[in-house]
Protein backbone atom coordinates (compact mmCIF):
# COMPACT_ATOMS: atom_id res chain seq x y z
CA UNK A 1 0.00 0.00 0.00
CA UNK A 2 1.21 3.40 -0.03
CA UNK A 3 1.73 4.49 3.02
CA UNK A 4 1.61 7.87 2.87
CA UNK A 5 1.49 8.51 6.17
CA UNK A 6 -1.44 10.01 7.70
CA UNK A 7 0.57 11.80 10.79
CA UNK A 8 -0.77 12.05 14.13
CA UNK A 9 0.53 15.40 15.74
CA UNK A 10 -1.67 15.18 18.65
CA UNK A 11 0.83 13.40 20.90
CA UNK A 12 3.84 16.06 20.28
CA UNK A 13 1.84 19.16 20.31
CA UNK A 14 0.40 18.38 23.49
CA UNK A 15 4.05 17.94 24.94
CA UNK A 16 5.00 21.35 23.30
CA UNK A 17 2.36 23.20 24.62
CA UNK A 18 3.03 21.45 28.43
CA UNK A 19 6.45 22.25 28.86
CA UNK A 20 5.52 25.83 27.69
CA UNK A 21 8.61 25.68 25.21
CA UNK A 22 8.65 28.49 22.73
CA UNK A 23 7.54 28.07 19.09
CA UNK A 24 10.74 28.91 17.68
CA UNK A 25 12.86 26.87 19.38
CA UNK A 26 13.66 23.18 17.81
CA UNK A 27 13.27 20.15 20.07
CA UNK A 28 16.68 18.12 19.85
CA UNK A 29 18.35 15.17 21.48
CA UNK A 30 21.71 15.93 23.41
CA UNK A 31 24.36 13.09 24.26
CA UNK A 32 26.75 14.20 27.27
CA UNK A 33 29.47 12.50 28.50
CA UNK A 34 28.88 10.27 31.42
CA UNK A 35 28.18 11.86 34.49
CA UNK A 36 28.01 15.70 32.85
CA UNK A 37 24.30 15.61 32.97
CA UNK A 38 24.28 17.99 35.70
CA UNK A 39 26.94 20.89 34.58
CA UNK A 40 25.24 20.64 30.90
CA UNK A 41 21.90 20.72 31.74
CA UNK A 42 22.62 24.26 34.09
CA UNK A 43 24.82 25.15 31.03
CA UNK A 44 21.63 24.79 28.90
CA UNK A 45 19.25 26.50 31.12
CA UNK A 46 21.75 29.49 31.55
CA UNK A 47 21.70 29.49 27.70
CA UNK A 48 17.64 29.75 27.60
CA UNK A 49 17.18 26.10 26.33
CA UNK A 50 15.09 23.29 28.89
CA UNK A 51 15.21 19.65 29.39
CA UNK A 52 11.51 18.20 28.15
CA UNK A 53 12.55 14.49 28.56
CA UNK A 54 15.12 12.71 30.63
CA UNK A 55 17.18 9.84 29.19
CA UNK A 56 19.37 8.84 31.80
CA UNK A 57 20.15 5.41 30.61
CA UNK A 58 21.65 6.68 27.61
CA UNK A 59 23.15 9.81 28.96
CA UNK A 60 21.00 11.84 27.03
CA UNK A 61 17.84 14.31 27.23
CA UNK A 62 15.88 15.60 24.95
CA UNK A 63 15.70 19.34 25.23
CA UNK A 64 13.79 22.51 23.45
CA UNK A 65 16.57 24.87 22.22
CA UNK A 66 17.44 28.26 21.54
CA UNK A 67 19.55 28.98 18.71
CA UNK A 68 22.15 30.77 21.30
CA UNK A 69 21.09 27.64 23.64
CA UNK A 70 22.19 24.97 20.61
CA UNK A 71 25.47 27.15 19.46
CA UNK A 72 26.53 26.95 23.43
CA UNK A 73 26.09 23.01 23.55
CA UNK A 74 27.85 22.31 20.55
CA UNK A 75 30.78 24.12 21.52
CA UNK A 76 30.61 22.11 24.92
CA UNK A 77 33.31 19.99 25.32
CA UNK A 78 31.05 18.07 27.94
CA UNK A 79 28.71 17.12 25.01
CA UNK A 80 29.15 14.13 22.44
CA UNK A 81 26.56 15.22 20.23
CA UNK A 82 23.38 17.21 19.43
CA UNK A 83 20.61 15.49 16.58
CA UNK A 84 17.43 16.69 15.97
CA UNK A 85 14.74 14.92 17.78
CA UNK A 86 12.42 13.66 15.00
CA UNK A 87 9.11 12.50 14.69
CA UNK A 88 7.97 8.93 14.58
CA UNK A 89 4.68 8.49 13.56
CA UNK A 90 2.09 5.34 14.01
CA UNK A 91 1.62 3.92 10.29
CA UNK A 92 -1.92 4.94 8.84
CA UNK A 93 -4.83 2.84 8.25
CA UNK A 94 -6.39 3.46 5.14
CA UNK A 95 -9.94 2.94 4.61
CA UNK A 96 -10.47 1.54 1.40
CA UNK A 97 -13.35 2.97 -0.72
CA UNK A 98 -15.48 0.46 -0.88
CA UNK A 99 -16.06 -0.03 2.55
CA UNK A 100 -18.01 3.37 2.87
CA UNK A 101 -19.61 2.76 -0.70
CA UNK A 102 -21.27 -0.35 0.20
CA UNK A 103 -22.60 1.19 4.13
CA UNK A 104 -20.21 -1.45 5.90
CA UNK A 105 -18.92 1.90 7.91
CA UNK A 106 -22.58 1.94 8.84
CA UNK A 107 -23.48 -1.30 10.63
CA UNK A 108 -22.20 -2.63 13.87
CA UNK A 109 -20.54 -6.27 13.08
CA UNK A 110 -20.57 -7.27 17.00
CA UNK A 111 -23.25 -10.15 15.93
CA UNK A 112 -21.28 -11.27 12.90
CA UNK A 113 -19.90 -14.58 15.45
CA UNK A 114 -23.42 -15.68 14.25
CA UNK A 115 -22.53 -16.39 10.87
CA UNK A 116 -19.22 -18.02 8.55
CA UNK A 117 -17.92 -16.74 5.46
CA UNK A 118 -16.51 -19.74 3.58
CA UNK A 119 -13.84 -18.56 1.38
CA UNK A 120 -12.98 -20.83 -1.53
CA UNK A 121 -9.64 -19.45 -3.09
CA UNK A 122 -5.67 -19.61 -2.62
CA UNK A 123 -5.38 -19.81 1.04
CA UNK A 124 -5.11 -17.35 3.64
CA UNK A 125 -1.82 -15.83 4.97
CA UNK A 126 -2.44 -16.38 8.76
CA UNK A 127 0.85 -14.53 9.72
CA UNK A 128 -0.58 -11.00 7.94
CA UNK A 129 -0.44 -7.88 10.11
CA UNK A 130 -3.96 -6.92 9.66
CA UNK A 131 -5.84 -10.34 9.22
CA UNK A 132 -6.89 -12.42 12.11
CA UNK A 133 -6.05 -16.00 13.93
CA UNK A 134 -9.06 -16.64 15.70
CA UNK A 135 -12.30 -17.38 14.31
CA UNK A 136 -10.85 -18.86 11.16
CA UNK A 137 -10.56 -22.44 10.22
CA UNK A 138 -9.62 -24.73 7.49
CA UNK A 139 -8.26 -28.33 6.26
CA UNK A 140 -5.41 -29.29 5.28
CA UNK A 141 -5.53 -30.05 1.22
CA UNK A 142 -3.34 -33.20 -0.24
CA UNK A 143 -3.33 -31.12 -3.20
CA UNK A 144 -2.83 -27.72 -2.26
CA UNK A 145 -1.10 -27.76 1.13
CA UNK A 146 -1.74 -25.93 3.98
CA UNK A 147 -4.83 -23.77 4.05
CA UNK A 148 -3.42 -20.81 6.35
CA UNK A 149 -0.56 -19.56 3.80
CA UNK A 150 -1.13 -18.44 0.22
CA UNK A 151 1.13 -19.12 -2.43
CA UNK A 152 -1.19 -16.99 -5.21
CA UNK A 153 -2.12 -14.20 -2.87
CA UNK A 154 -5.63 -14.02 -4.40
CA UNK A 155 -6.93 -15.36 -1.43
CA UNK A 156 -5.52 -13.20 0.88
CA UNK A 157 -6.64 -9.99 -0.60
CA UNK A 158 -10.37 -11.50 -0.81
CA UNK A 159 -10.15 -12.15 2.92
CA UNK A 160 -8.77 -8.82 3.87
CA UNK A 161 -11.98 -7.16 1.99
CA UNK A 162 -13.91 -9.22 4.07
CA UNK A 163 -12.62 -8.87 7.39
CA UNK A 164 -9.20 -6.56 7.48
CA UNK A 165 -9.00 -5.56 11.29
CA UNK A 166 -10.13 -2.14 11.77
CA UNK A 167 -8.97 -0.04 14.40
CA UNK A 168 -5.71 -1.28 14.50
CA UNK A 169 -3.54 1.76 12.83
CA UNK A 170 -1.88 -0.26 9.97
CA UNK A 171 -3.53 -1.43 6.82
CA UNK A 172 -6.79 -1.54 5.84
CA UNK A 173 -10.82 -1.94 7.39
CA UNK A 174 -12.52 -4.92 5.89
CA UNK A 175 -16.48 -4.93 5.41
CA UNK A 176 -16.41 -7.05 9.04
CA UNK A 177 -13.05 -5.00 10.84
CA UNK A 178 -13.81 -6.30 14.49
CA UNK A 179 -12.75 -10.30 14.46
CA UNK A 180 -16.57 -11.61 15.27
CA UNK A 181 -17.25 -13.05 11.81
CA UNK A 182 -15.91 -16.43 11.32
CA UNK A 183 -14.22 -17.63 8.28
CA UNK A 184 -13.43 -20.80 6.91
CA UNK A 185 -10.70 -21.01 4.35
CA UNK A 186 -11.07 -23.63 1.35
CA UNK A 187 -7.40 -23.93 0.06
CA UNK A 188 -8.38 -24.98 -3.81
CA UNK A 189 -5.70 -22.64 -5.50
CA UNK A 190 -1.97 -23.33 -5.36
CA UNK A 191 0.16 -20.46 -6.36
CA UNK A 192 -0.97 -20.97 -10.31
CA UNK A 193 -4.69 -20.13 -9.84
CA UNK A 194 -6.96 -23.01 -11.21
CA UNK A 195 -9.20 -26.29 -10.08
CA UNK A 196 -11.66 -28.73 -11.14
CA UNK A 197 -14.97 -27.94 -10.73
CA UNK A 198 -15.05 -31.40 -8.73
CA UNK A 199 -13.07 -29.38 -6.31
CA UNK A 200 -15.21 -26.78 -6.38
CA UNK A 201 -18.65 -28.97 -5.34
CA UNK A 202 -16.26 -30.34 -2.58
CA UNK A 203 -15.33 -27.50 -1.73
CA UNK A 204 -18.61 -26.20 -1.25
CA UNK A 205 -19.89 -28.93 0.63
CA UNK A 206 -16.74 -28.35 3.09
CA UNK A 207 -18.18 -24.75 3.78
CA UNK A 208 -21.32 -26.28 4.28
CA UNK A 209 -20.40 -28.96 6.70
CA UNK A 210 -18.19 -26.11 8.68
CA UNK A 211 -21.24 -24.04 9.23
CA UNK A 212 -20.98 -21.58 6.30
CA UNK A 213 -23.82 -19.18 5.90
CA UNK A 214 -22.08 -17.24 2.93
CA UNK A 215 -19.74 -18.81 0.42
CA UNK A 216 -17.47 -16.26 -1.33
CA UNK A 217 -16.30 -17.64 -5.09
CA UNK A 218 -14.24 -14.71 -6.73
CA UNK A 219 -13.73 -17.53 -9.11
CA UNK A 220 -15.38 -19.21 -12.74
CA UNK A 221 -14.96 -20.51 -15.92
CA UNK A 222 -16.90 -20.41 -19.34
CA UNK A 223 -17.98 -24.17 -19.35
CA UNK A 224 -21.41 -25.08 -16.74
CA UNK A 225 -21.25 -28.25 -15.19
CA UNK A 226 -24.60 -29.98 -14.01
CA UNK A 227 -22.71 -31.64 -10.89
CA UNK A 228 -22.33 -27.97 -9.57
CA UNK A 229 -25.44 -26.47 -10.48
CA UNK A 230 -27.26 -29.08 -8.33
CA UNK A 231 -24.88 -28.53 -5.54
CA UNK A 232 -24.96 -25.03 -5.30
CA UNK A 233 -29.49 -25.16 -5.75
CA UNK A 234 -28.53 -28.18 -2.85
CA UNK A 235 -26.93 -25.85 -0.56
CA UNK A 236 -29.28 -22.42 -1.35
CA UNK A 237 -32.80 -24.33 -0.60
CA UNK A 238 -31.85 -27.32 1.79
CA UNK A 239 -29.10 -26.02 3.78
CA UNK A 240 -29.49 -22.04 3.96
CA UNK A 241 -26.35 -21.02 2.59
CA UNK A 242 -26.18 -17.89 0.27
CA UNK A 243 -23.50 -18.04 -2.86
CA UNK A 244 -21.38 -15.25 -3.91
CA UNK A 245 -19.62 -15.58 -7.08
CA UNK A 246 -17.73 -13.08 -9.49
CA UNK A 247 -19.62 -12.85 -13.12
CA UNK A 248 -15.99 -12.77 -14.87
CA UNK A 249 -13.41 -10.26 -16.23
CA UNK A 250 -13.43 -11.04 -20.24
CA UNK A 251 -15.63 -8.06 -20.87
CA UNK A 252 -18.08 -9.88 -22.84
CA UNK A 253 -21.38 -11.04 -22.12
CA UNK A 254 -21.38 -14.72 -21.75
CA UNK A 255 -22.26 -16.22 -18.62
CA UNK A 256 -19.43 -17.04 -16.44
CA UNK A 257 -19.65 -20.18 -14.14
CA UNK A 258 -20.53 -20.93 -10.76
CA UNK A 259 -21.75 -17.12 -10.80
CA UNK A 260 -24.66 -17.46 -13.47
CA UNK A 261 -26.17 -20.65 -11.75
CA UNK A 262 -29.53 -19.61 -10.46
CA UNK A 263 -29.07 -20.43 -6.88
CA UNK A 264 -25.73 -18.16 -6.92
CA UNK A 265 -25.28 -14.36 -6.53
CA UNK A 266 -23.81 -13.34 -9.62
CA UNK A 267 -21.27 -10.02 -9.07
CA UNK A 268 -20.18 -7.50 -11.54
CA UNK A 269 -17.43 -4.65 -10.67
CA UNK A 270 -17.81 -0.74 -10.73
CA UNK A 271 -15.26 1.58 -9.86
CA UNK A 272 -14.99 4.43 -7.43
CA UNK A 273 -17.20 6.89 -9.46
CA UNK A 274 -19.62 3.61 -9.61
CA UNK A 275 -19.24 2.74 -13.12
CA UNK A 276 -19.25 -0.91 -13.97
CA UNK A 277 -15.85 -1.53 -15.26
CA UNK A 278 -15.02 -2.44 -18.84
CA UNK A 279 -13.76 -6.24 -17.78
CA UNK A 280 -16.83 -6.86 -16.01
CA UNK A 281 -18.69 -9.92 -17.83
CA UNK A 282 -22.82 -8.24 -18.56
CA UNK A 283 -25.23 -11.17 -18.51
CA UNK A 284 -28.83 -11.66 -17.53
CA UNK A 285 -27.13 -13.30 -14.65
CA UNK A 286 -25.28 -10.34 -13.08
CA UNK A 287 -27.56 -9.40 -9.68
CA UNK A 288 -25.75 -7.07 -7.79
CA UNK A 289 -22.53 -4.47 -8.38
CA UNK A 290 -19.38 -4.18 -5.54
CA UNK A 291 -16.62 -2.54 -5.99
CA UNK A 292 -13.76 -3.97 -7.94
CA UNK A 293 -11.43 -1.67 -9.66
CA UNK A 294 -8.30 -0.27 -7.63
CA UNK A 295 -9.51 -1.97 -4.73
CA UNK A 296 -6.51 -1.76 -2.21
CA UNK A 297 -5.97 -4.96 0.30
CA UNK A 298 -4.10 -7.28 1.95
CA UNK A 299 -1.35 -9.64 0.59
CA UNK A 300 0.70 -12.00 1.93
CA UNK A 301 3.39 -10.51 4.21
CA UNK A 302 6.15 -8.60 2.20
CA UNK A 303 5.17 -10.21 -1.38
CA UNK A 304 3.60 -6.68 -2.67
CA UNK A 305 6.01 -4.17 -3.92
CA UNK A 306 5.64 -0.79 -1.71
CA UNK A 307 5.68 2.75 -3.10
CA UNK A 308 6.72 5.61 -1.21
CA UNK A 309 7.33 9.23 -2.89
CA UNK A 310 8.14 12.20 -1.20
CA UNK A 311 9.24 15.53 -2.74
CA UNK A 312 10.34 18.51 -1.20
CA UNK A 313 8.93 16.79 2.34
CA UNK A 314 5.84 15.86 0.54
CA UNK A 315 4.46 12.26 0.33
CA UNK A 316 2.60 12.00 -3.26
CA UNK A 317 0.66 9.09 -4.32
CA UNK A 318 2.54 6.79 -6.36
CA UNK A 319 2.68 3.39 -7.70
CA UNK A 320 5.82 1.20 -8.61
CA UNK A 321 6.25 0.28 -12.07
CA UNK A 322 5.24 -3.72 -12.69
CA UNK A 323 8.94 -5.32 -12.93
CA UNK A 324 10.70 -2.08 -11.52
CA UNK A 325 13.67 -3.07 -8.87
CA UNK A 326 13.25 -2.71 -5.77
CA UNK A 327 15.68 0.30 -4.19
CA UNK A 328 15.64 3.60 -1.90
CA UNK A 329 17.07 6.51 -3.70
CA UNK A 330 16.60 10.22 -3.03
CA UNK A 331 18.27 13.33 -5.87
CA UNK A 332 16.92 16.37 -7.08
CA UNK A 333 14.28 16.38 -8.95
CA UNK A 334 14.79 16.94 -12.71
CA UNK A 335 12.56 17.25 -15.53
CA UNK A 336 12.96 14.68 -18.38
CA UNK A 337 10.32 15.93 -20.59
CA UNK A 338 8.92 12.95 -22.91
CA UNK A 339 12.40 10.63 -22.22
CA UNK A 340 12.48 10.06 -25.19
CA UNK A 341 16.95 10.49 -25.15
CA UNK A 342 19.28 10.41 -22.70
CA UNK A 343 18.21 12.81 -19.40
CA UNK A 344 20.13 15.66 -19.81
CA UNK A 345 21.45 17.09 -16.32
CA UNK A 346 20.07 14.18 -14.48
CA UNK A 347 23.41 12.79 -12.94
CA UNK A 348 22.47 11.42 -9.15
CA UNK A 349 18.90 12.78 -9.70
CA UNK A 350 15.08 11.48 -9.88
CA UNK A 351 13.59 12.34 -13.17
CA UNK A 352 10.39 13.27 -13.31
CA UNK A 353 9.11 12.30 -17.24
CA UNK A 354 5.61 12.72 -18.95
CA UNK A 355 3.93 9.75 -20.23
CA UNK A 356 3.92 9.51 -24.14
CA UNK A 357 4.99 8.21 -27.32
CA UNK A 358 6.97 5.73 -26.06
CA UNK A 359 7.50 2.61 -23.58
CA UNK A 360 7.65 3.32 -19.88
CA UNK A 361 10.79 1.30 -19.84
CA UNK A 362 12.22 3.06 -22.67
CA UNK A 363 11.45 6.69 -20.42
CA UNK A 364 13.58 5.32 -17.68
CA UNK A 365 16.40 3.80 -19.72
CA UNK A 366 16.66 7.31 -20.88
CA UNK A 367 16.82 8.55 -17.07
CA UNK A 368 19.48 6.09 -16.52
CA UNK A 369 21.31 6.91 -19.58
CA UNK A 370 21.56 10.47 -18.02
CA UNK A 371 23.00 9.21 -15.01
CA UNK A 372 19.77 9.66 -13.45
CA UNK A 373 19.06 7.45 -9.74
CA UNK A 374 15.16 6.96 -9.74
CA UNK A 375 12.34 8.11 -12.35
CA UNK A 376 8.78 9.06 -11.55
CA UNK A 377 6.53 9.09 -14.98
CA UNK A 378 3.07 11.40 -14.49
CA UNK A 379 0.13 10.10 -16.70
CA UNK A 380 -1.06 12.30 -20.05
CA UNK A 381 -4.71 12.05 -18.95
CA UNK A 382 -6.83 11.87 -16.09
CA UNK A 383 -5.90 9.35 -12.71
CA UNK A 384 -3.44 7.65 -11.37
CA UNK A 385 -0.69 5.96 -13.59
CA UNK A 386 -0.26 2.21 -13.01
CA UNK A 387 2.36 0.73 -15.42
CA UNK A 388 4.66 -2.45 -16.07
CA UNK A 389 8.24 -2.47 -17.26
CA UNK A 390 7.07 -5.38 -19.56
CA UNK A 391 9.95 -8.01 -20.33
CA UNK A 392 12.76 -5.38 -19.94
CA UNK A 393 15.02 -5.52 -16.99
CA UNK A 394 15.76 -1.70 -15.70
CA UNK A 395 18.84 -0.67 -13.22
CA UNK A 396 16.93 1.88 -11.44
CA UNK A 397 13.45 2.22 -9.22
CA UNK A 398 10.42 3.99 -11.38
CA UNK A 399 6.53 4.56 -10.25
CA UNK A 400 4.02 6.36 -11.58
CA UNK A 401 1.91 9.44 -10.57
CA UNK A 402 -1.28 11.39 -11.60
CA UNK A 403 -1.54 14.24 -13.99
CA UNK A 404 -1.92 16.43 -11.54
CA UNK A 405 0.83 15.37 -9.25
CA UNK A 406 2.73 15.47 -11.63
CA UNK A 407 1.80 19.40 -13.12
CA UNK A 408 2.28 19.69 -9.50
CA UNK A 409 5.48 18.34 -9.19
CA UNK A 410 6.61 20.15 -12.77
CA UNK A 411 7.04 23.67 -10.30
CA UNK A 412 8.82 21.46 -7.73
CA UNK A 413 12.33 21.14 -10.00
CA UNK A 414 14.91 20.59 -8.16
CA UNK A 415 13.59 19.99 -4.74
CA UNK A 416 14.52 16.88 -3.31
CA UNK A 417 12.57 13.69 -4.12
CA UNK A 418 12.88 9.89 -2.52
CA UNK A 419 11.33 7.23 -3.67
CA UNK A 420 11.32 4.04 -2.22
CA UNK A 421 9.95 0.46 -3.60
CA UNK A 422 10.39 -1.95 -0.78
CA UNK A 423 8.25 -5.44 0.26
CA UNK A 424 5.06 -4.53 1.25
CA UNK A 425 1.47 -6.05 2.53
CA UNK A 426 -0.84 -4.55 0.78
CA UNK A 427 -1.78 -4.19 -3.33
CA UNK A 428 -4.06 -3.06 -5.51
CA UNK A 429 -6.31 -5.46 -7.23
CA UNK A 430 -8.67 -5.28 -9.84
CA UNK A 431 -12.02 -7.59 -10.91
CA UNK A 432 -14.89 -8.82 -10.35
CA UNK A 433 -12.78 -11.28 -7.79
CA UNK A 434 -12.63 -7.73 -5.59
CA UNK A 435 -16.08 -7.11 -5.84
CA UNK A 436 -17.26 -10.56 -4.61
CA UNK A 437 -16.07 -10.36 -1.33
CA UNK A 438 -17.90 -7.05 -0.39
CA UNK A 439 -20.78 -8.65 -1.63
CA UNK A 440 -20.19 -11.89 0.57
CA UNK A 441 -19.00 -9.73 3.67
CA UNK A 442 -21.91 -7.80 3.16
CA UNK A 443 -24.60 -10.74 2.94
CA UNK A 444 -22.74 -11.75 6.30
CA UNK A 445 -23.09 -8.35 7.88
CA UNK A 446 -26.28 -7.87 7.15
CA UNK A 447 -27.64 -11.87 7.78
CA UNK A 448 -25.87 -11.31 11.66
CA UNK A 449 -28.42 -8.74 12.26
CA UNK A 450 -31.35 -11.19 11.26
CA UNK A 451 -29.92 -14.63 11.47
CA UNK A 452 -33.38 -16.28 11.19
CA UNK A 453 -33.84 -14.77 8.01
CA UNK A 454 -33.17 -17.49 5.50
CA UNK A 455 -30.47 -17.09 2.54
CA UNK A 456 -33.31 -16.55 -0.32
CA UNK A 457 -35.00 -13.67 2.24
CA UNK A 458 -31.17 -12.09 2.91
CA UNK A 459 -30.74 -12.39 -1.01
CA UNK A 460 -34.33 -10.44 -1.62
CA UNK A 461 -33.24 -7.98 0.92
CA UNK A 462 -30.24 -6.95 -1.03
CA UNK A 463 -31.60 -7.04 -4.33
CA UNK A 464 -34.31 -4.67 -3.13
CA UNK A 465 -31.77 -2.20 -1.61
CA UNK A 466 -28.97 -2.34 -3.74
CA UNK A 467 -28.15 1.58 -5.54
CA UNK A 468 -30.03 1.21 -8.89
CA UNK A 469 -27.04 1.59 -11.09
CA UNK A 470 -26.48 2.41 -14.92
CA UNK A 471 -30.31 1.78 -17.05
CA UNK A 472 -33.15 1.91 -14.50
CA UNK A 473 -34.47 -1.17 -12.82
CA UNK A 474 -32.62 -4.53 -13.30
CA UNK A 475 -29.69 -4.16 -16.12
CA UNK A 476 -27.34 -6.82 -17.77
CA UNK A 477 -24.19 -4.02 -16.33
CA UNK A 478 -25.01 -3.84 -12.41
CA UNK A 479 -27.69 -6.24 -11.99
CA UNK A 480 -30.05 -4.32 -9.20
CA UNK A 481 -26.92 -2.45 -8.88
CA UNK A 482 -24.41 -1.79 -6.11
CA UNK A 483 -25.05 -3.39 -2.50
CA UNK A 484 -26.01 -1.42 0.25
CA UNK A 485 -25.46 -2.64 3.52
CA UNK A 486 -27.30 -0.18 5.80
CA UNK A 487 -30.58 0.08 3.79
CA UNK A 488 -30.61 -3.70 3.84
CA UNK A 489 -30.93 -3.69 7.06
CA UNK A 490 -32.96 -1.18 7.51
CA UNK A 491 -35.53 -2.59 4.94
CA UNK A 492 -35.33 -6.13 7.06
CA UNK A 493 -36.00 -3.62 10.02
CA UNK A 494 -38.94 -2.45 8.87
CA UNK A 495 -40.49 -5.64 6.48
CA UNK A 496 -39.18 -8.65 8.42
CA UNK A 497 -37.77 -11.56 7.02
CA UNK A 498 -40.11 -11.81 4.11
CA UNK A 499 -39.98 -8.05 2.96
CA UNK A 500 -43.65 -7.78 3.76
CA UNK A 501 -44.39 -7.25 7.34
CA UNK A 502 -47.55 -9.34 8.18
CA UNK A 503 -47.41 -11.09 5.29
CA UNK A 504 -46.51 -14.88 7.09
CA UNK A 505 -42.54 -14.46 7.16
CA UNK A 506 -42.63 -17.70 8.72
CA UNK A 507 -41.47 -19.65 6.31
CA UNK A 508 -44.82 -19.65 4.27
CA UNK A 509 -45.32 -19.48 0.95
CA UNK A 510 -44.52 -16.32 0.29
CA UNK A 511 -40.58 -16.75 -1.13
CA UNK A 512 -40.82 -15.41 -4.81
CA UNK A 513 -37.16 -15.45 -5.09
CA UNK A 514 -36.33 -18.82 -3.47
CA UNK A 515 -34.47 -21.33 -5.99
CA UNK A 516 -34.27 -18.80 -8.88
CA UNK A 517 -33.21 -14.97 -9.82
CA UNK A 518 -35.91 -11.86 -8.28
CA UNK A 519 -37.34 -10.24 -10.84
CA UNK A 520 -37.87 -7.26 -9.11
CA1 LIG B 1 -6.28 -2.55 9.68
Amino acid sequence: MKKSITALFASALALAISTHASAADDRYIVKFKEGKGPSVTAMMNKNGGRSLQSLEKRNAMAAALSDKALNALRNNPNVEYVELDVKRYPMAETVPFGIPMVQADQLSDAMAGNQTVCIIDSGYDIGHEDLYNTNVTGNYDSGTGDWFTDENGHGTHVAGTIAAIGGNGTGVVGVNPNGNLNLHIVKVFGADGWAYSSSLVAAADECAANGATVINMSLGGTLKSRTEDQAFADLYANQNVLSIAAAGNDGNTRHSYPASYDSVVSVAAIDSNKMVADFSQQTGQVELSGPGVDVLSSVPTGSSLQTTLTVGGSNIEAAGMEGSPQGDVTGDLVDCGLGESACTDASGKVCLISRGNISFAEKVQACEAGGGVGAVIFNNEPGMLYGTMGEVVTGIPSAGISDTDGATLLGQLGSSASLTLEPGDYAYFNGTSMATPHVAGVSALVWSHFPSCSASEIRSALTSTAEDLGAAGRDNAYGYGLVQAKAAVDYLTANGCSGSNGGGDNGGGDKPCKGKKCSQ
